[in-house]
Parts: structure tokens; C-alpha cells; sequence
């Protein structure tokens, strides 16, 4: 398990930047955490990592947005699918399997369709403006990418 604790957005972007050099097609990273805890921020900064150019914003209003970078970045925010999403299946597996870095907000409504092995992270309101990152993951991919990150983080 991987674990900071930041004291502001650039803070937290800057891991996230880092961990987006280590990332690679077909990756899928969960954010878990309160409203407002920075999951938007953690991808802007994710995106900034893999040379997005557009804007990131949250895609609350339209599930998933698809962002040109070094890798294809899909950000999806599945708030709003409340419970239901294991119901019906929306399409998210073609992104899932697909040749893109999926980054998931609330990724717990489809809990159900996630694969085995996926990188979760978790981001916790310590103070106004202190969070605490956890980044853990299952199986030898994510557990090697969790150990660089650990070694090469700035934070
Ligand atoms: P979420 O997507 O989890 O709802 P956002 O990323 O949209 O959260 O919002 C997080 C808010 O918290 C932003 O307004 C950001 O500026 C603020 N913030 C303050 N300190 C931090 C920090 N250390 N890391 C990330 N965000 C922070
Ligand atoms: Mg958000």
C-alpha cells in the first residue's frame, strides 16, 4: 500500500502525475472518497501525467469522457447510476477492455463489474486543505507499479 498524506491540489496532482508515467493501456484505477475529497483533482492531475491538452472536468452530467493523451484517458464519474448500475451494463465494458487508461469516481455503484485486478485509490479529508492518498492493488501488475510509485513519488 502506497501512502501520503498532501496539503494541497498541486500536491495531490503531483503524485497523480507521477503514478500517470507509470501507467500503461488497459489499466483501470478506481477513486474512492467523499464529495469534495479530490478525485476530479487526482485525474486532472493524472491527466496532466499522460499529456492530456483539454481541460478535465467532472463528468458527473455525462458518465464518461474520452481525453487524447500519450494513452487515451476515460474518465468516468457513475454517481449518478446510483445502485442500479449492476442492472444494466451501459456500455462501460468497452471502455473497461479497452486501449485506454479508465479512471472510475464512485467506481463502488459498479462494483460488480470491475475485473479482479484493478489499482484503488482512496482519498480521505484530513483538514481543510490536507488529504490522506492510499493506492492499493491486486495482483503482480499493480502491486510492481505501487512499489515504483512508492520509490520515485516527489511527496
Ligand atoms: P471530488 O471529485 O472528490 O468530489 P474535487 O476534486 O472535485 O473532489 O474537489 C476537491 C476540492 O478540494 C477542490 O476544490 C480542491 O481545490 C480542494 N482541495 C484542498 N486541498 C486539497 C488537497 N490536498 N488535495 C486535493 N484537493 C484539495
Ligand atoms: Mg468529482
Amino acid at each position: 500500500m502506497f501512502q501520503r498524506i498532501t496539503h494541497s491540489p498541486d500536491q495531490t496532482q503531483s503524485i497523480a502525475e507521477r503514478l500517470a508515467a507509470l501507467l500503461e493501456p488497459g489499466d483501470i484505477l478506481t477513486l474512492s472518497g467523499d464529495l469534495g475529497a479530490g478525485k476530479t483533482t487526482f485525474t486532472q492531475g493524472l491527466a496532466k501525467g499522460l499529456a492530456v491538452e483539454d481541460p478535465v472536468n467532472s463528468p458527473t452530467f455525462t458518465l464518461i469522457r474520452e481525453y487524447e493523451g500519450r494513452i487515451p484517458l476515460y474518465h468516468m464519474d457513475v454517481y449518478r447510476l446510483g445502485d442500479k448500475a449492476g442492472a444494466e451494463n451501459l456500455g462501460i465494458d468497452e471502455y473497461l477492455y479497452g486501449d485506454g487508461v479508465c479512471v472510475i469516481e464512485w467506481a463502488e455503484y459498479i462494483a460488480s463489474l470491475l475485473p479482479e485486478e484493478y489499482l484503488d485509490i482512496a482519498i480521505r479529508k484530513t483538514g481543510e486543505s490536507e488529504r490522506q492518498i492510499q493506492i492499493s492493488g491486486k495482483g503482480k501488475r499493480y502491486a510492481g507499479l505501487i512499489k515504483e510509485l512508492d520509490q520515485t513519488c516527489p511527496i
